[in-house]
């Protein structure tokens, strides 16, 4: 191919700066450093780009495309977008180059690439200055060997959970929510007229943007439904000093008045349909295979609501195996909450039909849509994947999170409903006991302490509460706490 002749691979990574003399004076920073660096010894020349393009549309006949610098949300038909790489740029270079590369970056702190996501920054957005980014070293999040959970209650060896909630502000939204907030700094650095960012969320999507905004002084608006989150969620984006609109109105209802707004005022629109957020939450695949030494496990399953996610993941992983990093993809699992499941439903029908449902409450509240902005970008990233669509009640969930806590983990509803697919799926024997598979944890579970509470007080309508752990109240003399610990004591297993 002519590309790969007018590129030479270059030089392995470097991981130590090259130039002799980086700046020592005390005033300089990382970014500063970062600035000094691309001077005396520039990046090498690449013509890589990326740039908008309907989703689904045919490369062969649609024309049809965006420059990322252009504000723009949906395509011309009113389908969704899609960030489309030059992959016969990236293609230049060979699988071991990108793997060496994102290896040599892990866990530095060299700006930007100490950030799991932009260690990633050619596949991410390849032509943002370094100085424009606002990250906040996000990603590179704990893959947990689920030792004894694996081993007590489904005979698995090789069970791994991507704890992607372990990070900034509690939930995986950081990966997309750096790369939206880096682009519109760009934008308003491009005197672009972008006065603010702007999102109707109830929880972790106006958490991350309120976030990244404040760190980079860029205004944050976010609309809430009033009364009706917990002080959990409104306590991020008030505490980041976003612009916070109280609503007397549902989630759904926010969404419309946002969609109105930003149509009338040069607010830019931060909501699950830009497609730039997928392009961050993508690594979280990479990082994956990064962690497995590129080894591709067998399965990895998400929870999913409004379907960004496992779209993203497909993407980063099919991006590894078209760029030569390895060879195959795993199988996807999509988890929804049986309260909110239209992507199962139409699963079910065999991809017959997809129908809308009422989304009815749930304890895993950030799944709980029953219109999902993603729908297209799901069934894609399934049927390519040979994937496949659970489901799980709230029983199910709320016993899958407790089993997961009694063995050392402190997980979010939505976790409980991936690992709720996994049991169904080990139960069928549809997934096997040395299958090596992922299960991805989307958020922190100290966010969601008050289902644990309830479930743990047994205090839930209608749910038995079969793991729950209550405290035990005693009087305060040494005769009553004996009595309590002797009794526990024999029964505890003996070694
Ligand atoms: C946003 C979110 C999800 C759902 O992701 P989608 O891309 O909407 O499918 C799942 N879990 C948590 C904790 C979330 O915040």
């Amino acid at each position: 191919m002519a590309t790969i002749s007018t590129h030479p691979p270059p030089p392995p990574p470097q991981t130590t700066p090259p130039h002799p003399h980086p700046p020592t004076s005390k005033s300089s920073n990382i970014r500063d450093k970062a600035r000094h660096q691309n001077l005396t010894n520039p990046p090498q020349i690449n013509n890589f780009s990326a740039k908008y393009v309907p989703f689904g549309a045919d490369p062969d006949t649609s024309t049809e495309s965006y420059s990322l610098d252009e504000i723009v949300y949906r395509s011309q038909s009113g389908g969704l977008l899609d960030v489309q790489h030059d992959l016969s740029a990236l293609k230049a270079f060979p699988g071991s180059y990108w793997r060496a590369l994102f290896d040599s970056r892990v866990g530095k702190r060299t700006w930007p690439y100490g950030s799991g996501v932009w260690s990633k920054k050619e596949w991410v957005l390849p032509d943002i200055s370094s100085d424009d980014i606002v990250s906040a070293f996000e990603g590179n999040t704990n893959l947990f060997w689920a030792e004894r959970f694996g081993k007590q209650f489904l005979g698995m060896n090789d069970l791994w959970v991507k704890h992607c909630g372990i990070s900034h502000t509690g939930s995986f939204k950081d990966l997309g929510m750096t790369v939206l907030v880096s682009q519109v700094n760009r934008l308003r650095k491009m005197n672009k007229p972008v006065v603010g960012v702007g999102c109707a969320s109830t929880g972790d999507t106006s958490a991350a943007l309120s976030a990244y905004c404040a760190s980079a002084g860029i205004p944050s608006i976010v609309f809430l439904p009033a009364n009706k989150i917990s002080i959990a969620q409104l306590v991020q984006p008030i505490a980041n000093g976003a612009f916070v609109l109280s609503i007397d109105t549902d989630f759904d209802g926010c969404m419309k008045l946002i969609r109105e707004v930003t149509s009338e005022l040069p607010i830019y629109l931060a909501n699950s349909l830009n497609s730039l957020r997928l392009e961050g939450q993508k690594t979280a695949a990479i990082e994956i295979l990064q962690q497995f030494d590129w080894e591709v496990p067998e399965w990895v399953i998400i929870p999913g609501g409004n379907l960004g996610n496992v779209y993203a993941f497909y993407k980063g992983f099919h991006m590894c195996k078209e760029l030569g990093l390895v060879d195959k993809i795993p199988r996807l699992v999509c988890a929804q909450a049986a309260n909110a499941n239209p992507l199962y439903l139409y699963y079910k029908s065999e991809w017959d039909e997809f129908k809308a449902v009422k989304a009815n409450s749930t304890f895993a509240s950030a799944i709980q849509i029953g219109d999902p902005v993603s729908i297209d970008r799901a069934v894609y990233a399934l049927k390519n994947s040979n994937g496949i669509v659970e489901e799980a009640t709230e029983e199910e969930l709320m016993d899958a999170m407790a089993m997961a806590d009694s063995t050392g983990m402190f997980i979010c509803p939505h976790t409980g409903v991936a690992l709720t697919a996994l049991m169904k799926l080990r139960k069928s024997g549809v997934i096997g006991s040395t299958d090596r598979t992922v299960v991805v944890s989307t958020a922190h579970g100290l966010k969601f302490t008050q289902s644990k509470i309830d479930y743990h007080s047994n205090n839930i309508k209608e749910m038995a509460c079969s793991y729950a752990n209550p405290p035990v109240s005693v009087a305060a003399d040494f005769g009553s706490v004996m009595d309590v610990l002797k009794k526990y004591l024999s029964k505890t297993p003996k070694y």
